[in-house]
């Protein structure tokens, strides 16, 4: 949707008529803004950074000899803990729940509102925006910091430049820092990694981790979203016309020109070519253009542009953060068909919310504390001892997925007059005691024994059951194979 009129675009000087891809050359330097929307930027950064850096702090009593940590991803121990919920390596389906989840979440965040994501809550963003404020802080705002960047190198240039470059040091290290925290007991982590005792590992995580935040968030900062953020790419596909998006009212603000001295704006457009609305945008661009990928949706041109209608006692909202199929209507004086809400897309998108939720709901309600894994052994297949007897041999591990210590009994069925044998315990029994400790794999070697008259074929399909002493009933039945001569 095109809604400025092409012959009022030339007068952006360096475009000659052409909506610019991106700036040419050099790097954003945002002007500092007031409004609505700075002060939601403000508080997605403090909780973002606060859940970030706070949320391994939390504890969570789960008993003696488990983790207090609420949220934790534990490498060495091979589980991930979230709250009450424990996650093993073998229940990696639950990761990918999570993730499908938090895909659509963003999918119908974007269809609703438009890149929220990429204006407030990004890491890219977040750091973006506080390295700036730094830089603010220091050198001063936008006129300050584009002079600091033309001055010849002096003292007082590098002293600055050096107080900006060690508190984006220090942030950057407290991300890496941060980013640890959540592989291991937080408070120890802390202490071991300032008292020199961390392993050589976490000193590498934290300095790649707090790198890329430097050079990121410091360097490449708009330039990620632009040209290296695949989202900034595909997220235009999950708009709709009822989205909302950052757009420059052209049927109000043309034609364009400098504030009338009179104070008379009849005849003409609201806007003032100020250029407040380019200043202010933290990639540099003119939304007069219409959208564009560069526009991370972030609406401090819309606060800048607010504040100067204010001044000329014109309506906000020049620049607007509204419906395109609005700002349509809008433009030809029609009725504004308002927020939807609910459409085709944002429905389809709630109901895969809703099966992804309700399908990872029941698997946890429904979570086995037990699970079994049964490998055949291949080399040999099977080993004929001399009074006939064909052997196969397994591998089985239980998996006890409670702290507390239990014992199983392992028996088999499909093969009459078959016996089983642990690696190192008595032969010829029907049913062995395996006992698991609590939280534990518990693995066993054993074989199973069966005279050759019983076999009718190379392959004969077998069944292992797994009880639970003081059970009720069978816990878990798991096929497999036993394999012989054949006749
Ligand atoms: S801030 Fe508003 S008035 Fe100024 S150039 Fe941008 S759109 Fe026009
Ligand atoms: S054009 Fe406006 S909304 Fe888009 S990135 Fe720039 S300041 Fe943010």
């Amino acid at each position: 949707m095109t809604v400025i009129d092409p012959d009022h675009i030339p007068e952006f000087p360096h475009t000659q008529g052409e909506v610019p891809f991106y700036r040419e050359k050099g790097q954003a330097h945002p002007r500092a803004v007031k409004g609505l929307f700075r002060d939601l930027k403000w508080w997605a950064m403090a909780l973002t950074l606060a859940w970030w850096h706070l949320a391994p702090f939390l504890r969570w009593d789960r008993g003696p000899g488990a983790p207090d940590q609420a949220i934790l991803v534990d490498m060495a121990g091979r589980r991930a803990y979230f709250f009450d919920i424990e996650i093993w390596p073998q229940e990696v389906y639950y990761l990918t729940g999570i993730l499908a989840f938090a895909a659509i979440t963003l999918f119908l965040m974007s269809a609703l509102a438009g890149r929220v994501w990429c204006g407030f809550l990004c890491w890219q963003t977040v750091y973006t925006d506080l390295f700036q404020n730094v830089e603010r802080w220091v050198l001063g705002d936008r006129t300050s910091r584009l002079r600091h960047g033309r001055e010849a190198m002096s003292a007082g240039k590098a002293i600055k430049q050096g107080v900006v470059y060690a508190t984006w040091f220090v942030i950057s290290a407290a991300c890496g820092i941060g980013f640890v925290l959540w592989f291991g007991d937080a408070f120890e982590m802390l202490r071991d990694i300032f008292t020199g005792q961390a392993g050589g590992a976490t000193y590498l995580i934290i300095l790649v981790i707090g790198g890329f935040c430097f050079l990121l968030a410091g360097f490449a900062r708009e330039r990620v979203c632009v040209y290296m953020c695949p989202y900034s790419r595909f997220q235009a596909a999950m708009f709709d016309e009822h989205s909302l998006i950052v757009s420059y009212e052209g049927w109000r603000g043309e034609p364009r020109a400098p504030a009338p001295k009179s104070g008379d704006f009849s005849g003409r457009g609201h806007c003032v070519d100020c250029k407040m609305c380019i200043a202010s945008c933290p990639t540099g661009i003119d939304i007069r253009f219409g959208n564009q990928l560069a526009c991370i949706g972030c609406g401090l041109c819309i606060d800048a542009c607010d504040k100067v209608m204010e001044r000329f006692g014109l309506p906000k909202g020049l620049i607007s953060y509204d419906s395109a199929a609005n700002l349509e209507a809008r433009t030809k004086g029609a009725a504004e068909p308002g927020f939807r809400l609910l459409r085709a897309r944002t429905l389809v998108y709630g109901a895969v919310l809703a099966i992804i939720g309700a399908v990872m709901l029941t698997a946890l309600l429904n979570r086995a504390t037990t699970e079994v894994n049964v490998l055949h052994e291949r080399a040999p297949l099977f080993v004929q001892l001399s009074d006939g007897t064909v052997r196969n041999g397994y591998t089985y591990k239980i998996l006890n997925m409670v702290r507390e210590d239990r014992s199983y009994t392992l028996t088999l069925e499909g093969l009459p007059g078959a016996t089983l044998e642990m690696v190192g315990g008595p032969a010829g029994v029907t049913a062995i005691d395996l006992p698991v400790e609590g939280d534990q794999v518990g693995t066993f070697r054993l074989f199973v024994n069966s005279p050759e008259s019983a076999l009718k074929s190379r392959s004969t399909d077998v069944t292992f059951v797994l009880t639970e002493k003081g059970g009720h009933g069978n816990l878990l039945r798991n096929h497999s194979l036993f394999a012989g001569p054949g006749n």
